[in-house]
């Protein structure tokens, strides 16, 4: 997964990373509280290829 804000502001990481990620990133940032409804109105979804996926842990 990959999110960015409208900042220019990146993250990447499972799911759940990227929720509380950029959660953490609009609130301390830009001082907004994102639910998660909101957050995967923003993301978008990487397709590096099936090698991309396998890295999730790195
Ligand atoms: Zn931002």
């Amino acid at each position: 997964m990959e999110v960015t804000c409208r900042c220019g502001w990146t993250t990447r990481g499972s799911k759940s990373e990227v929720i509380s990620g950029i959660q953490q990133h609009a609130r301390s940032e830009h001082s907004r509280e994102l639910s998660a409804a909101e957050v995967r109105a923003i993301w978008r979804t990487v397709h590096d290829g099936p090698a991309a996926l396998r890295k999730s842990g790195s």
